[in-house]
């Protein structure tokens, strides 16, 4: 077969030093910008939004044309301008990539992931052409016997095979990420498309019962916003997971994802209802396949196109993360992979997480969307105060609207149907467009109400108004009553508490943040100081001070000793009733609850759970 020539952009990525985690990387430019042409690597990565200067782990740059080499002069931190040349350019730099989350790029003698976004310098004003990618191998005598994962479509490379790849634009190929190691392979079919998970990592994953969970949530999933046909949007889907010892982690992509789990997060032979951390893992396969719908095609206007180079705000985050993290567990309980009642512990997670951050009484999650890039991605010691999660309160924001819809139109309507009108208008055709670029559409910041409004027939503007731009909390227990459902509030603790987020390391206890209006911020303690005593006894562990507060009361004194860096202080503190904060949810047993109106409307928002019973048999 011949080769196939070199698309106007080519990049060619060699794995050259996986012991000093760098990638050599060649970009060839058949047409530079005959005034001086402009290359700059993106500052963020789309799907998480802060600003992370990928340039800066990019290394012996250098440009030359068919006459030599090439003066480059530096523009900013992201930014370079070749000299004006003859014919195509060369430009040959190294990468550093060793960051092993989902958002860059990591590259050892085990495997290699990659993240365009960290290696592919943007040929500035060639954005919308294409490019071809051709994946080297990495040294023999360093590693062998790699394959690569990623949905990039082929050309020429063989199947899981190094070679060489293909994007449409530059837009298309950070958008989808490579994996290429010795990873498990697991393969199913659903939605009508072909579905791929590539684990990495050591693990004892039982890859028939993960492909067949899968499977489940990616039909109901593609039955939500497609009733008729049940179909994806794409042909191929790939998530791409790296099992380590800790962590967490998803980014989402138009035909795959990155996943970092815990390894015993994932099934293994024997497993029979999936346990807590199965149940965590398949909730993040959730979320970022469900955005491949919902932030990926259905986007915020803010986002078409992406600005990669600074700070892109919307305030409508709350509905792209929000209403994602609300449908990532329900879809679960949709499908039949979890059962109505584990829903309801894991909805009960969510409502206990957001009351107990006091800043969800001084942030809107509005505003919480427009500042992600400086708050919400830029947690420290006060964001408990100061900010409200767009995913975890956007959840339940999603959550009061269904109900609500729900309840006020007997289950004829439902979020379903607004998610439906949202991919109509917005996401079905978003990469079919062929009127090239500015014909694609997002949705407006203001855009929302109405198409709300148009979905369901209800005028729901004061509710968002207090729900979205208002920080009171939202009326649930109402809101769950129709389907029968109770909500109650308790305490966390049995005794009365510091009002305080601890944090351990060795034998210090040491306060991580002091709660608003809590005992210790009103006794002058502060996130820092480390806590040594209470009423002269020694603390050295959260359980220690737990044994001596509930033998205590509300209201009571207490002397404690804590060191402000290295300076002791003794302060009187007056402990609080701990918080009712604690969510639970049941199916009440009274005679409403049970009544049939009740049952529909539950079945027809988490699925029918005889059904579901059967399927798990
Ligand atoms: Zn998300």
């Amino acid at each position: 077969m011949s080769r196939p020539a070199d698309a106007p952009i080519h990049y060619r990525i060699d794995p050259a030093d996986p012991h000093g985690h760098r990638f050599t990387v060649t970009l060839t430019i058949q047409s530079p910008d005959t005034s001086g042409q402009k290359i700059a690597l993106p500052s963020w990565i789309p799907g998480s939004y802060m600003i992370r200067d990928f340039a800066r782990h990019l290394l012996d740059i250098e440009a030359c044309d068919s006459r030599g080499p090439l003066r480059l002069t530096r523009l900013n931190k992201d930014a370079w301008q070749i000299a004006k040349a003859r014919g195509p350019v060369h430009v040959r730099y190294t990468v550093y990539a060793w960051d092993l989350s989902v958002r860059a790029a990591h590259l050892d003698a085990t495997h290699g992931f990659i993240n365009f976004t960290s290696l592919c310098l943007c040929v500035l004003g060639q954005q919308h052409l294409p490019c071809s990618v051709e994946l080297l191998p990495p040294p023999e005598n360093v590693a062998s016997g790699w394959k690569v994962a990623t949905t990039l479509p082929r050309e020429g490379a063989r199947a899981h095979g190094f070679g060489r790849y293909r994007a449409a634009d530059y837009d298309a190929l950070i958008d989808h990420p490579v994996e290429m190691g010795q990873f498990v392979l697991g393969r199913f079919e659903a939605a009508g498309a072909v579905h791929e998970i590539a684990v990495t990592g050591r693990s004892d994953v039982d890859m028939k019962r993960l492909t067949r969970d899968l499977s489940r949530v990616c039909t109901a999933q593609a039955r939500l916003f497609e009733p008729d046909q049940g179909k994806a949007p794409f042909t191929r889907y790939l998530f791409l997971t790296m099992a380590v010892g800790d962590g967490y982690g998803g980014l989402e992509h138009r035909d795959s994802t990155a996943l970092l789990c815990q390894r015993h997060d994932l099934p293994h032979g024997g497993l029979n209802a999936p346990s807590d951390g199965y149940k965590t893992f398949l909730g993040l396969a959730s979320h970022e396949y469900f955005h491949a719908w919902h932030v990926k095609r259905i986007k915020p206007a803010a986002f078409v196109p992406y600005d990669l180079w600074k700070e892109t705000h919307t305030r409508l985050l709350w509905i792209f993360e929000g209403f994602t993290s609300y449908y990532d567990d329900l879809m679960l309980a949709r499908a039949g992979v979890i059962t109505g009642q584990d829903y309801l512990a894991l909805l009960g997670r969510t409502i206990s997480m957001v009351l107990r951050g006091p800043g969800r009484l001084r942030q809107s999650v509005a505003d919480s969307s427009f500042d992600a890039w400086t708050k919400y991605y830029r947690q420290d010691e006060n964001s408990p105060n100061s900010i409200v999660s767009y995913y975890a309160k956007g959840a339940l924001v999603a959550l009061a609207l269904d109900l609500e819809i729900r309840a006020r139109t007997q289950g004829e309507r439902s979020l379903d149907d607004v998610m439906r009108l949202m991919w109509t208008r917005f996401g079905r055709s978003f990469y079919r467009s062929t009127g090239g670029p500015g014909t694609q559409i997002g949705l407006a910041e203001d855009g929302f109400p109405p198409l709300l409004q148009e979905a369901t027939g209800l005028d729901l503007r004061r509710e968002l108004r207090a729900w979205v731009d208002g920080t009171t909390d939202l009326p649930l227990a109402r809101l769950f009553a129709p389907l029968g459902i109770d909500l109650s509030l308790t305490t966390a603790e049995p005794g009365p508490v510091m009002g305080v987020r601890w944090s351990t390391a060795g034998q210090d206890l040491r306060i991580a943040t002091a709660l608003s209006d809590g005992a210790a911020h009103r006794a002058g303690l502060s996130a820092g100081d480390v806590v040594v005593a209470v009423d002269g006894l020694r603390i050295t562990s959260e359980a220690g001070l737990k044994a001596i507060l509930t033998r205590r009361r509300a209201g009571q004194r207490v002397q404690v000793h804590a060191f402000r860096r290295d300076e002791l202080m003794s302060v009187e503190l007056t402990l609080q009733a701990a918080p009712q904060t604690e969510a639970k949810l049941v199916v009440g047993t009274s005679v409403k609850a049970k009544s049939a109106p009740a049952t529909r409307l539950r079945e027809g928002w988490w699925g029918d759970q005889r059904a579901n019973r059967d399927a798990s048999a």
